[in-house]
């Protein structure tokens, strides 16, 4: 580990990088220790939580539409590694399964994987050949040609042709904003809404998510067939008061350790001030309202459930023992892998794994105190 004095703090993006979110954030690549294909099991179950109902939606979905010859669904923010995949397989063996079932020969399926520019589709198409091997092992006959595409861009404005999706998945990519919302630079000592935030900075989060997410709304219904679905699932809050400590918790740990390291002079105070995550977890109603007022979709399903931080401590892995240091180095990857790309751009790459495991150290102290969860938001709609 490199050691500074307070005069080589380096200077940094100061937050107008931040501003254009799209080019900078992208979950770390590749397979190595540090990179979200390794660190995504919190997600991974996530997306096994939602599993019945993604395919329970696919399947009267398809049958609806009387089993067209084509299918073709996009899944939004699909980020790289094992979890893109689970989901396309999740839809295709939901088609497979009905048509098995009910004798219709096999649809033409089309998949598009969406994610920013910057995210590491390379490492998702290498996956695809042994995909699409698993698959004709696995079903045969009964899975018919599968086309699957990367499609890169960001969901917040058009991605695909009018008209022409059946189906959209997204899961945990939402939360995202298209930027840190503007005006937020009095957000002293915090790096997201936290409980010492001025008014001004619950109401410029609030107002980023309303206009993203009214926009991908939009983008979206320019796109799906009508009578077409969407199942959106992503992090929320459980209660109003965004100051709530579900809301907040773990990114005030994280901002904890950003100002012990200014505090030992590592890195500068007022580059903390403004660093603010472009991340937004909604509380349920404030959802409701925004798909309401957009008006191009009718929730079927609008309901919340949680799952533990440590993305291991799941129902899948019954021999979890819990262990400090472990779970704090666990929950530690999960973030730094999501969220070090920005901290990176903005601190300089130097700190990172400095910053994590001062993070590791706190939030093992932490969920050694106490069993930690993250609230989720699954939203299912028809377009009108
Ligand atoms: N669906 C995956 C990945 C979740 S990580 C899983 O469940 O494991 C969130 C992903 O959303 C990241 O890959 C990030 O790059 C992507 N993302 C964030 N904002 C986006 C935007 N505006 N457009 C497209 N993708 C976005």
């Amino acid at each position: 580990m490199d050691s500074y004095t307070h005069n080589s703090i380096p200077e940094h993006g100061h937050g107008h990088v931040l501003q254009q979110v799209e080019k900078v954030l992208h979950m770390t690549s590749g397979v190595e220790e540090n990179s979200y294909s390794h660190n995504s099991a919190l997600q991974k179950t996530v997306i096994s939580k939602v599993r019945p109902v993604l395919e329970g939606t696919v399947r009267a979905l398809y049958s609806k539409e009387n089993f067209p010859r084509y299918f073709s669904v996009a899944d939004l923010g699909c980020s790289s590694g094992p979890n893109t995949l689970i989901v396309t397989y999740e839809m295709i063996d939901a088609i497979v399964g009905l048509c098995r079932e009910t004798g219709h020969s096999p649809p033409e399926l089309t998949v598009f994987l969406n994610d920013l520019p910057s995210n590491d589709f390379n490492t998702d198409f290498k996956l695809l050949p042994d995909f699409y091997a698993m698959l004709k092992k696995e079903k045969g006959n009964d899975v018919g040609p599968c086309f699957i595409a990367g499609m890169p861009g960001s969901f917040y404005g058009r991605l695909f042709p009018s008209k022409s999706l059946d189906f959209v998945h997204s899961s945990y990519s939402v939360h995202w904003l298209s930027k840190v919302p503007q005006g937020i630079n009095n957000n002293k000592g915090n790096i997201y809404m936290g409980k010492t935030s001025p008014h001004n900075v619950f109401e410029a989060y609030l107002e980023q998510f309303q206009s993203d997410f009214s926009l991908l709304l939009r983008s979206r219904a320019d796109e799906i067939k009508l009578g077409g679905q969407m199942i959106l699932t992503f992090i929320g809050r459980s209660i109003k008061d965004p100051t709530s400590r579900d809301c907040c918790l773990v990114l005030e740990l994280l901002a904890k350790c950003l100002l012990d390291m200014a505090a030992e002079g590592l890195i500068q105070e007022a580059d903390i001030d403004t660093f603010n995550l472009p991340h937004y977890s909604p509380f349920i109603e404030e959802v409701k309202t925004i798909v309401e007022k957009e008006g191009s979709f009718v929730i079927d399903r609008l309901e919340t459930f949680e799952v533990n931080l440590d993305g291991n401590d799941n129902e899948e892995n019954k021999n979890y023992v819990f262990d400090k240091f472990k779970c704090g180095q666990n929950v530690s990857r999960c973030y730094r892998a999501i969220s070090e790309s920005l901290l990176a751009d903005h601190f300089g790459e130097a700190i990172i794994d400095d910053l994590f495991e001062r993070f590791a150290e706190r939030i093992g102290e932490h969920l050694s105190m106490e069993k930690t969860k993250n609230f989720n938001i699954l939203i299912s709609m028809e377009r009108k």
